[in-house]
């Protein structure tokens, strides 16, 4: 007999766990027919508010139009300049398009895979408007430095913490540490409603206020519309899937950080670049991504054997025909091309078991020792050592 397959993501195990809540909350909106910005989405916004530790929390209708709608209220728009990660999912960069503006594509720092400081110093022109640091794979970007560079340069920053519920950065949560932060709740992430959802944090209340009325075909009061505005808001019956997960993110992201431990300790003597944690902050592991010369292989070695692995990102934004001619690219991106070639994304939910990470790692193990295939693509210990000091790489 095989072993049964591992999932990517395992959507159905987590609803088996909260199945009775979900239901019932469910039902509620039905029986309460409040389904537009109804009583679930003003609890949601107050609970992600205070979860993210801000004083606003706007519900939209997905992560795109939380990025889109942050930019576009702190007045981004035609004929300015927006720094975003090269290394990132495509929304980053539609969001600016969608607001007029252009996305100026920076690479990231080898240790972490976020945006790199010394080059977003480097991109800077007079356009410059604004810098989108994106927390990638759940690790917070490196918000002093980016934060005194934007002081400095008198430009706003909004993170793009989609892949970054509950992540601390110098103990402050991702979403707290620029002008706005924009959410997603896209099933598969670390709070996932089930459809599109997304939010909006900020401590800016003008911000939360014009954010309000974008949402909803620009109007605060019924048939009086104040400004031009979209219909984007966060449904009721996925507000209320939202409000019943958000209890236990704070577990689930703990359980996310074991799983990233156990493949550490599992991994760590292998040809393959595992990810390396920045100093004082606490990832939430929405991704674990390694990096290895051999990833076909081993990307077609777990797939024989029914464990489902992925890719962020195989067609980096420069060579997306949607935006390779809508981006201002200050300097090559050779990183973002190699890396298209070499990241690996493994098994990655709260959900694993233990014997699931072995699995997982012992075919790693097997593929690699076969063919000694796989060069060292970065060095693990090094980076670990010059990220914190005092890290232990056995
Ligand atoms: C998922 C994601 C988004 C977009 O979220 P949607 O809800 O799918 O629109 C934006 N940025 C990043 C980094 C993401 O991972």
């Amino acid at each position: 007999m095989t072993a049964a397959p591992i999932r990517f993501v395992d959507l159905q195990a987590q609803y088996r766990c909260l199945k009775a809540k979900i239901d019932a909350a469910i039902l509620d909106v039905l029986d309460r027919g409040d389904f537009i910005l109804g009583s679930a989405v003003t609890a949601f916004e107050t609970s992600f508010a205070a979860y993210c530790e801000v004083e606003h929390c706007v519900g939209v209708a997905n992560g795109l139009d939380a990025l889109t709608l942050a930019l576009q209220g702190l007045g981004v728009g035609a004929g300015d300049e927006v720094i975003i990660p090269s290394n990132t999912f495509i929304a980053t960069a539609l969001s600016v398009l969608r607001t007029g503006a252009t996305p100026v594509l920076v690479e990231y720092d080898p240790a972490t895979y976020n945006i790199d400081p010394a080059r977003i110093e480097r991109a800077i022109t007079g356009k410059t408007k604004a810098i989108v640091p994106v927390h990638l794979y759940g690790q917070p970007a490196d918000m002093d430095a980016i934060g005194s560079i934007a002081l400095a340069h008198g430009l706003l920053v909004v993170e793009d913490a989609a892949q970054a519920h509950g992540a601390r950065y110098h103990q402050r949560r991702c979403g707290s540490l620029g002008h706005a932060a924009a959410f997603s709740f896209y099933p598969g992430k670390n709070l996932g409603a089930y459809g599109d959802g997304g939010g909006v944090v900020t401590n800016d209340p003008k911000l939360a206020k014009w954010l309000r009325q974008a949402r909803n075909y620009g109007s605060s009061i019924k048939h009086r519309h104040d400004i031009p505005g979209t219909n984007s808001r966060l449904d009721s019956v996925q507000a209320a899937v939202l409000n019943v997960k958000l209890p236990y993110l704070d577990q689930w992201n703990e359980l996310r950080r074991a799983v990233a431990t156990a493949y550490h300790e599992l991994l760590w003597d292998l040809p393959i670049a595992l990810p390396a944690q920045a100093t004082d902050v606490e990832p939430v592991f929405h991704l674990y991504v390694v990096q290895t010369t051999a990833r076909d292989a081993l990307h077609a070695a777990l797939n024989d054997v029914e464990i489902q692995s992925g890719v962020h990102y195989p067609i980096p934004i420069h060579r997306q025909p949607a935006c390779r001619d809508r981006c201002v690219i200050p300097e090559p991106l050779e990183q973002t091309d190699t890396a298209a070639e070499r990241l690996l994304s493994l098994p990655m939910h709260p959900e694993l078991s233990l014997g699931d990470i072995e699995r997982v790692a012992e075919v790693l193990r097997q593929q690699l020792t076969n063919t000694g295939a796989a060069t060292r693509t970065n060095d693990t210990e090094e980076i670990a050592v010059r990220l914190n000091p005092r890290a232990v790489v056995a």
